[in-house]
């Protein structure tokens, strides 16, 4: 049995001593005082522990199920989303005019990844209504306003994406989901869309569908997509529940993972919509939930792995096998616990220094989120643009790879399911599919991202780091550990930025042979950052002689690993991009 406590002490230290939250000007930031954090962290941890983990294995053994065209959610489930909503945490981040509490989003995150760590597949049925709002939001009229969302807010309905078809998945100019204009303005909306996450489900009462379609007429490919409100149940006029809109579940998937998310085939048949946003503009509206969902995919490949490293660490202590090669440390046991072999170590200190550094970054990203919302920050905007990608597929490959690491830990008995450590390894997989799959992430960060306004946003990047170098360089605490491999990453990053701009118009494949391994050296590079910021933060607590050294002493430890074990991968990246795509595109495709 797994078993889940809040690291709610390291997401104080991110919040209030590296991102200075109170301080940093953001509007609504001041409210985030350290007493209040702490309470509501606490709070979601106590949910987690006792409510939410529990119901994470029945999710995976029970699975969803389809009776009589209802989904049905596994045994639990509707209890604790009643108790999930009651208690105000799908509301925490939403606008007060539709019945949020108007959190900034910074605090969403945090008590986000607690969620999501305690249970994927529940938290995903919240998730992606809070993304359906956040579209609606920023994209529907004062009426679909009014209509919509202060029952999403209070997820008495819930929300889903449809964009995926059988024929389209990445390449969505393919989608055939056809629109036809009514005479009294909506749409009769009518197709297939598959692997629909939350597609339908017993926890709610209505669930309202944004759907991606082509307008009779409308052009063909990405250009001549629109999106619409679909919901489950049409809606009177007076925002009473109807009857059922011609939309329905045609199946179940069955699949490797999150098995107590329903994952649909939903079927259109004429059902009514109404358009989200403009004609024809579609992903652009679309792009809204997407971006939102980028970073919560990227947050839950760590989640998944700081669930999985807490197990992995237990788990270590209490195994009793072998002698360490130094002596024995338990030497009244029949061996020592496999926690004092340097391989183990290795393996959990892969995991934490990874988890740490990526909470950090998905923290200060959200941060990034409220500034330019709240703010109007372009500069803020720009950059979190340019690291979505990174966030989304380096920290989901990366999550992955950890939670395999924590089975690892367990021997054979990580491969049985008694212990749950397969759970964590089957949940945390689809996170690099999904959203975009990582090889797509990549693409779309060397394509689009890096010469996105002129380049300005990666040269702010750069800048950033050389500024953050500079400022510290008579920090005795930070430069040899810290800041020579973080400028060493960074030239690795500049020199394979500078190989794209000589490569990449005269030979698109050098560029794109290397878009996989430049998404994973940026995303060393900025994790490098955030364990710079970390240990800075730390040093300052231990000479201000802060009581709880140990905890300051451990964030500088694990931080010096990050920089000399996984930094260092850097260089490997830059070699494999600077080979070019000769070794990649050189074998014909009937050779294989
Ligand atoms: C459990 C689950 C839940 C999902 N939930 C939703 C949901 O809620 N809503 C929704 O709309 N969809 C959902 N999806 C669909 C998911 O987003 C798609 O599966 C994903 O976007 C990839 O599309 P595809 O499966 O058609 O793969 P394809 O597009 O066929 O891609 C196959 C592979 O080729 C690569 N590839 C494709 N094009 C290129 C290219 N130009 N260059 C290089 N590589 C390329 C991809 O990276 C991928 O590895 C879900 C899928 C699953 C399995």
């Amino acid at each position: 049995m797994t078993s889940y406590t809040a690291p709610t002490k390291d997401m104080q230290f991110v919040l209030h001593e590296v991102l200075n939250v109170t301080q940093s000007g953001v509007p609504g930031y001041d409210d985030l005082e350290p007493d209040f954090t702490q309470a509501v962290l606490e709070e979601a941890g106590k949910i987690s522990s006792e409510l939410l983990e529990p119901l994470n294995r029945v999710g995976d053994t029970e699975g969803c199920k389809l009776e009589n065209g209802v989904v049905r959610t596994p045994t639990g489930f509707k209890a604790a989303f009643d108790q999930m909503r009651e208690g105000g945490w799908t509301a925490l981040d939403c606008d007060p005019a539709y019945g949020g509490q108007g959190m900034p989003y910074v605090l969403n995150t945090a008590v986000g990844e607690i969620f999501v760590s305690a249970n994927m597949a529940f938290n995903m049925y919240q998730g992606l209504t809070h993304g359906a709002y956040s579209a609606i939001h920023a994209h529907g009229t004062d009426a679909q306003k009014a209509l919509f969302l202060p029952k999403m807010v209070s997820c008495e309905w819930s929300g889903t994406m449809n964009l995926t078809e059988p024929h389209c998945g990445t390449d969505l100019g393919l989608l055939r989901t056809k629109a036809e204009p009514q005479p009294d303005g909506t749409y009769k909306i009518t197709g297939q869309k598959i692997f629909i996450s939350a597609g339908d489900q017993d926890l709610t009462d209505n669930v309202i569908h944004l759907v991606l379609a082509r307008i009779t007429g409308a052009p063909a490919g990405i250009k001549g997509i629109s999106l619409f409100i679909v919901p489950k149940i049409a809606l009177n006029d007076d925002g009473s529940l109807g009857a059922p809109n011609g939309v329905s579940v045609g199946m179940l998937e069955e699949k490797m993972g999150i098995h107590g998310n329903a994952t649909c085939v939903m079927n259109f048949d004429g059902a009514a919509g109404t358009l989200l946003g403009q004609e024809n503009k579609g992903m652009r509206a679309m792009f809204t939930m997407m971006n939102e969902a980028r970073l919560w995919v990227g947050l839950q490949g760590y989640a998944e792995a700081e669930a999985a490293y807490q197990n992995a660490v237990i788990y270590a202590r209490e195994r009793l096998q072998g002698r360490a090669v130094t002596g024995a440390q338990n030497p009244d046991g029949p061996a020592d616990p496999l926690i004092v072999h340097p391989d183990i170590r290795r393996s959990l200190m892969d995991q934490k220094s990874f988890v740490e550094g990526a909470r950090a970054l998905v923290l200060w990203g959200a941060s990034l989120i409220d500034r330019g919302h709240l703010m109007g920050d372009k500069d803020a905007e720009g950059l979190i643009s340019l690291i979505t990608p990174v966030i989304k597929g380096f920290l989901t490959d990366r999550g992955f790879d950890m939670t395999v690491q924590a089975q690892q830990v367990f021997g054979g008995h990580g491969y049985i399911e008694e212990t749950g450590m397969s759970q964590f390894v089957r949940d945390a997989r689809i996170t690099m599919i999904y959203e975009g799959a990582n090889g797509v992430q990549a693409l779309d960060l060397v394509g689009r991202k890096l010469a996105q306004d002129g380049g300005k946003h990666v040269l702010a990047f750069f800048e950033m780091v050389k500024d953050f170098i500079k400022d510290n360089k008579e920090n005795a605490a930070l430069a040899t550990d810290f800041l020579d491999p973080l400028k060493a990453a960074s030239k690795d990053l500049q020199a394979a930025g500078m190989y794209f701009m000589q490569n990449g118009m005269t030979n698109p494949d050098a560029a794109l042979s290397g878009s996989y391994d430049f998404m994973h050296l940026f995303g060393h590079t900025v994790l490098g950052l955030m364990w710079t910021h970390m240990a800075k933060a730390a040093q300052a607590a231990l000479d201000a002689g802060s009581e709880d050294a140990d905890f300051y002493e451990a964030k500088l430890t694990t931080g010096r690993y990050y920089m000399a074990r996984q930094l260092p991968m850097t260089a490997t990246h830059l070699a494999r991009i600077q080979s070019g795509a000769d070794p990649v595109m050189a074998l014909p495709a009937d050779w294989f």
